[in-house]
């Protein structure tokens, strides 16, 4: 594919979308390159809807091929949360600092054993012409009682990766881009993007 457009302007985010895309889309551009890129409203009940709604807003204004990942934690113990609202658990603007404050403050009566959570990533597809797909990818673990780790974003520092005996934010990125919710669901969004080539 030429070209693609990403709805994000987290730069986090458009760092590991590019690698994940090596070699299958010519150029990568992202809101961050457009003057007066839509600021979707992210009112949807699930990760499907908020994917979706990005995506047709970003082909829709750029004319471009378009690709919009919604994303966030799942935590077991809290019932899903905080799943959709991830980005402001700890409130509106709230940081990656703030947010796993928050986090760790919920979790803190709950049991190791208790503590699964997981990462998913739903990605949204849509063209110009109207051609819609999504991808979900998943990636298990727990959630530690203290952060480990400098890398990654978000709530990296407190998730314990199952099969590994680190955090995400201990993996090198190449790992975490092997490992990720978002990479799995990218693998699949690859798969599909090959065969229609
Ligand atoms: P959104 O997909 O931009 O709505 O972001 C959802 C939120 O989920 C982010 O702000 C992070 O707090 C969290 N999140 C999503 N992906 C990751 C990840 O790979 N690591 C850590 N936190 C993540």
């Amino acid at each position: 594919m030429k070209q693609l457009v990403v709805a994000t302007r987290n730069q986090g985010k458009i760092v590991e979308i590019t690698a994940l895309l090596n070699g299958l889309v010519d150029h990568v551009s992202s809101a961050a390159d457009f003057i007066d890129f839509p600021e979707t409203i992210e009112d949807g009940d699930t990760f499907e809807e908020n994917a979706l709604k990005k995506a047709r807003e970003a082909a829709s204004f750029t004319a471009l091929p378009a690709l919009a990942d919604d994303s966030g934690l799942v935590v077991d113990a809290l019932n899903g949360r905080p799943g959709v609202f991830s980005a402001r658990f700890a409130g509106d603007g709230a940081g990656d600092a703030a947010n796993n404050t928050r986090l760790l403050e919920e979790c803190r009566n709950v049991p190791g054993e208790h503590r699964q959570a997981a990462f998913v990533c739903v990605l949204a597809f849509v063209t110009p012409e109207g051609v819609e797909r999504l991808f979900t990818g998943r990636v298990a673990g727990r959630i530690l009682s203290a952060p480990r780790g400098e890398g990654g974003f978000g709530y990296d520092p407190l998730f314990l990766v199952d099969g590994f005996d680190c955090s995400m934010a201990e993996l090198e990125l190449a790992e975490k881009n092997r490992v990720s919710h978002r990479a799995r669901a990218f693998m699949k969004f690859r798969e599909y993007l090959a065969t229609m080539e």
